[in-house]
């Protein structure tokens, strides 16, 4: 898994390519500016490392604790804060209830002290017409949210997959050299030829010149010359 600070540099090195791809596909330039900021929060802010205590979390400032549910529910770095389209789903969703919430609460507060008098029929009818009216602008807002945590997803994946291929190639050094030993002491001509030849004893009496002299020979009668 990268570090924070790197997926940071990597979310500020992509963006020239995203201002790119978004002024080629919408070929409009504040949607572009819309892509780019949304780019911009998904990977600082708004990006998958929410799951966590990160940098992401901690950027929320003292609003981070509207995230504590969301850490407590979701596993680190599982599909669903992970997974690509739907991690960034699930925490539209989850800060749009947050949003909601907050929203109800201010509404019914001034309604209750008496400087508003927003209805509830009043209030749908207007949020209708801001997504009838600015839907691009918003949808811009969410690819660019998307972008900025598939490079969280991109960067986490290709981190996980060359640790990996290192702790492996350390893994297959490591047993090979605790293998070359035995097979050098195989090899050896030394320790083989003991092996195989056994060591031939030396008789202590021939050692110390006190050989026993030899007994008389039995010979076969048969084998005589005729006399
Ligand atoms: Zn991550």
């Amino acid at each position: 898994m990268s570090s924070g600070r790197t997926h940071d540099r990597i979310t500020l090195w992509t963006l020239p390519l995203v201002v790119v791809l978004a002024f080629r596909l919408t070929l409009n330039a504040w949607l572009t500016v819309w892509v780019c900021l949304g780019f911009l929060v998904g990977g600082w802010m708004f990006g998958p490392d929410l799951d966590i205590h990160s940098v992401q979390y901690k950027r929320w400032g003292w609003l981070r604790w509207i995230w504590l549910p969301y850490r407590s529910r979701i596993r680190h770095r599982s599909a669903w804060s992970h997974g690509p389209v739907i991690g960034t789903l699930i925490r539209v969703i989850y800060a749009l209830l947050w949003l909601s919430l907050a929203g109800l609460v201010g509404i019914a507060v001034l309604n209750g002290l008496g400087q508003t008098a927003i209805t509830w029929d009043a209030l749908r009818a207007g949020l209708g017409e801001h997504l009838r009216l600015h839907w691009p602008r918003w949808l811009a807002m969410v690819a660019g949210l998307e972008l900025g945590a598939l490079s969280h997803y991109t960067a986490d994946w290709v981190s996980s997959t060359w640790k990996r291929h290192r702790s492996g190639a350390k893994t297959s050094k490591t047993r090979s050299k605790g293998r070359s030993p035995k097979r050098s002491q195989k090899s050896s001509p030394k320790r083989s030829s003991a092996s195989r030849y056994p060591v031939a004893k030396v008789n202590p009496a021939a050692k110390s010149g006190t050989e026993e002299k030899p007994g008389p020979t039995l010979v076969n009668p048969n084998d005589l010359p005729p006399q």
